[in-house]
């Protein structure tokens, strides 16, 4: 795909992106630093991954630094908003894309598998965009740097609004977010915090290589997608960095698709 240039709208900016050493985060991460941010990029496992995160950022001639922590955990998250607000002064947008799939049958399901979903999905994004609100809120507005004090990025899905059987935890998580964002977006406005979700569609990252690594998953895939492709993680970026950005400045409690039609109900094209 053509790549599309970033403008430097987030200079001066720094933020923190959760799961940020793969997939979307990673692509947000970038994208962010691209757009002129400085960098905390958010994991849990794989260090030397997101190592590789930093050194690309900071070959750009951007700050960047790895934190290691459970999203799920309060102590950790805690942990990891004191030292990237020690380190960068300040944050000014948190994108909370941390989660994972725990897949089941329903009758099937584990109490394991449904609190591993809920606990990073849905407790992680209450976690994180706490302790974003109450930086922002201690900082309040810089008028040279933004209109808003704070911008937070929820990381949901289209399963926010499409069911998903098999799927069940981790459809309940992201229509939990999308309840969460627009409350705490009602009530963070007069703060002047902006709160928005990004709602991707069928990405290409690690987390759903089953539906397209082969030609026929692919094909299946694609009975989904209207526009025919499957979205690449740069998709979800560009989207980040809109709505971080003074252009976005009246957004706020929206869920931006990004889903190449995939919630337009493709199984009605043909009358339904
Ligand atoms: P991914 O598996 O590549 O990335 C997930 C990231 O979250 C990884 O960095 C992982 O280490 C991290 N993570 C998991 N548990 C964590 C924890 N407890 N603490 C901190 N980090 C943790 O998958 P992805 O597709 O990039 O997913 C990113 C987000 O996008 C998720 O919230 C996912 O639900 C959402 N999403 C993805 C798609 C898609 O098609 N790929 C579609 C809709 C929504």
């Amino acid at each position: 795909m053509p790549q599309v240039p970033y403008n430097p709208v987030l200079a001066g900016q720094p933020a923190l992106v959760t799961g940020a050493n793969s997939g979307i985060g990673k692509s947000v991460a970038i994208g962010l630093a691209k757009a002129g941010a400085d960098v905390v990029v958010n994991y849990v496992t794989e260090p030397e991954a997101a190592e590789a995160v930093v050194q690309e950022i900071t070959n750009m001639g951007r700050r960047a630094i790895a934190l290691k922590a459970d999203v799920s955990r309060e102590d950790e998250v805690e942990k990891m908003f004191a030292d990237a607000i020690a380190h960068f002064g300040t944050l000014h947008i948190v994108v909370s894309n941390a989660g994972l799939q725990r897949d089941s049958a329903y009758d099937e399901m584990t109490l394991e598998q449904w609190n591993t979903v809920i606990g990073v999905n849905l407790t992680g994004q209450f976690l994180c965009t706490r302790a974003a609100t109450r930086e922002f809120k201690r900082r309040g507005v810089v008028p040279s740097v933004s209109k808003a004090a704070g911008k937070i990025i929820c990381m949901s899905s289209v399963h926010q609004v499409i069911p998903w059987g098999g799927h069940a935890n981790y459809a309940a998580s992201k229509g939990g977010v999308m309840q969460l964002m627009r409350s705490i977006a009602q009530e963070l406005a007069p703060h002047f915090i902006r709160v928005n979700s990004i709602g991707p569609g069928a990405i290409r990252t690690p987390i759903n290589t089953a539906a397209w690594q082969t030609p026929e998953a692919y094909g299946d895939l694609m009975t989904l997608v209207p526009y025919k492709r499957i979205g690449e993680p740069d998709d979800i970026a560009q989207a980040a960095v809109w709505l971080a950005s003074e252009a976005a400045d009246y957004v706020t409690g929206a869920t931006l698709f990004v889903d190449g039609g995939m919630t337009l109900y493709p199984g009605f094209a043909t009358g339904g």
